[in-house]
């Protein structure tokens, strides 16, 4: 017997008797739970035996409800514990003091009108003539206080061309009453939308069975490519479908979670370029993910998502994948012709088998249009809605809107026609070479930073050595209107034609430098006004105060208060 063999007879024997030993340990353990069961048990009749089981299941039932919910345990005990503070006498008074008193604020600043006017509060009793509508309409075009002709605002209005204006208005009043619910009335409106999808389809690329729909809006295309993956996803047996998508998706993934019944699974950000982990998003993945998301570019910081790695992962594992292209889609088509190269992000990239791109921004369409596209047919029938039974006639509708305005199809159907490919590459290279211009500027201003590597039309800013919103006030004090981020703290700017115009980019990097100066001279100032506000709402513990007084705000919509009392929008909140 050699040496090695010896040693591991030792180490197996050893193994060996430790097994017996720990099997000893187990059987004497079930032998005392055995004894002390039937001791308890002792005496007891057939039907206590019975009845305490069925308790000890349902018990153990609503434990598991209890303890794993959609929703993890650890929030809903946080906004209990908020729920309970907001009724404590003094504190939950205090804060509701402090609360009503920002509403107030809030509520003078965005509803109190200049003196003289007033809210029109019912019906004129007799019509009024068109000269007078028109007489009437000067005091509500007047009251734009921000100045975005001259290219001050962020995003918002993508052309502004007063040419197109033109030619968008007389094309609206010529379809005016249209309307593609019905398209053996209006075929004319019919095959115009038919274009607009066949023409964006050109521009991504897709294959002979790709398709699409027009809606109303980038949300809309968003709600829509969700519904029909998450009714795939119950074809498919899943009972809880779940999407999966980058921290900076937008919004409109959240609301179409919220509306559809699905959960959303957030994947963070590389923190040093903001593009999506694309590991983490591996890790996201579950028996009931419905579909994935990418952005190109996401909203907050301009970014390009890895669309190329995350479709790999997608067709890897056969789950849809969305590219939301809403902001920049009609930009990042042309790009390659307007002389700035990107990684590939459409239907030539494998795996991607939906893509959403808004006409009512770069494709300069007015609001109210965007096109949803499929690669293929399949995908787009999970879409439709189909009301067989309806006493009215069969209903077949593509999007959530029944009725809807051919007008706005018409208009933007003119829009594409008038750009044409040249038109889109000329404006693409105006806002392109803008945007990277700002970028490379902005790096050059110390004490400020640039988020990742913006390649195309958003560019976000940061600082390490002040608060950020402190820049943003003092923009605004400025005239400019930009977009304030929130985790992390930030600002950016969305190029749009506007700010391609002479002078408009050196007077915003003009207004940067001298803020920033300004703002360094006392780094650790307090942060005041709208600044201060944002700054407040990231830190408050409570999300559920700051979704209320976004409740008020959203009120204050829809506020006709002539100054007669009852300014508080929202009564008491508490009570709700
Ligand atoms: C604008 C936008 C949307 C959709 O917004 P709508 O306001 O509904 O048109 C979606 N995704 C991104 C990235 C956007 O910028």
């Amino acid at each position: 017997m050699t040496e090695q063999e010896d040693g591991s007879t030792v180490f197996s024997k050893a193994l060996q008797d430790n097994v017996i030993l720990c099997k000893e340990v187990a059987l004497n353990y079930l032998e005392e739970a055995r004894i002390f069961v039937n001791d308890r048990c002792e005496g007891a009749e057939p039907w206590q035996l019975i009845a305490s089981t069925l308790i000890a299941t349902l018990l153990a039932v609503w434990l598991k409800e209890f303890l794993f919910q959609d929703e993890s345990l650890f929030s809903r005990c946080k906004k209990q514990f908020f729920k309970i503070v907001r009724r404590l006498p003094f504190i939950g008074t205090k804060i509701q003091k402090q609360l009503n008193k920002a509403l107030d604020d809030m509520a003078d600043k965005m509803v109190t009108l200049k003196d003289g006017a007033s809210y029109v509060q019912s019906l004129p009793e007799q019509g009024l003539k068109h000269s007078e509508v028109i007489e009437r309409l000067k005091e509500y075009t007047s009251m734009d206080n921000v100045n975005w002709k001259s290219g001050k605002v962020s995003g918002t209005v993508y052309s502004g061309e007063e040419k197109l204006t033109r030619l968008l208005v007389e094309v609206y009043g010529q379809f005016a009453w249209t309307n593609p619910l019905h398209p053996d009335v209006f075929p004319g409106v019919r095959k115009m939308e038919a274009e607009v999808v066949k023409m964006t389809c050109e521009l991504f690329h897709g294959g002979p069975n790709a398709c699409g729909t027009v809606t109303s809006g980038g949300t809309e295309s968003i709600l829509m490519a969700c519904k029909a993956y998450r009714d795939m996803a119950f074809e498919s047996g899943i009972k809880k479908p779940e999407l999966i998508a980058p921290l900076s998706v937008h919004a409109a993934f959240d609301k179409a979670a919220h509306y559809f019944g699905m959960k959303m699974v957030r994947v963070p950000l590389d923190k040093k370029t903001m593009q999506v982990d694309v590991k983490a998003l591996k890790r996201a993945i579950s028996k009931n993910t419905a579909m994935i998301v990418c952005s190109a570019p996401q909203f907050p910081h301009g970014i390009m998502d890895p669309v190329e790695d995350v479709a790999k992962v997608a067709l890897k594992h056969h789950i849809p994948f969305h590219v939301d292209a809403c902001l920049g889609g009609f930009l990042v088509v042309f790009m390659e012709k307007a002389g700035f190269a990107l990684e590939p992000f459409d239907f030539r990239v494998k795996g991607v088998t939906s893509i959403s791109a808004d006409t009512h921004k770069y494709g300069f369409a007015p609001k109210g249009s965007s096109v949803l596209l499929y690669s293929d047919k399949k995908y787009r029938h999970h879409q439709y809605f189909v009301a067989p039974d309806w006493q009215g006639g069969i209903y077949a509708s593509p999007v959530i809107a029944g009725s809807r305005p051919g007008g706005i199809i018409a208009a933007c159907w003119a829009a594409m026609m008038h750009m044409g490919m040249s038109g889109y590459v000329e404006s693409t290279k105006k806002i392109i070479s803008v945007a990277r211009f700002i970028d490379l500027e902005l790096r050059k201003i110390k004490d400020v930073f640039v988020f990742g590597k913006p390649q195309v039309s958003v560019v976000a800013i940061g600082s390490h050595s002040f608060d950020i919103y402190r820049l943003s006030n003092a923009l605004t004090a400025k005239g400019w209107n930009l977009n304030s981020l929130q985790f992390p703290s930030s600002i950016h700017i969305c190029i749009t034609l506007l700010h391609t115009r002479n002078g408009v980019a050196q007077q915003f990097l003009k207004d940067v430098r001298e803020s920033v100066a300004e703002i360094m001279k006392d780094p650790e100032a307090k942060t005041t006004g709208m600044g201060a506000i944002y700054g407040m709402a990231q830190s408050i513990p409570d999300r559920s105060m700051v979704t209320e007084i976004s409740q008020s705000f959203l009120d204050c919509l829809y506020s006709t208060d002539n100054g007669s009392g009852d300014k508080h929008m929202n009564g008491s909140p508490a009570h709700h």
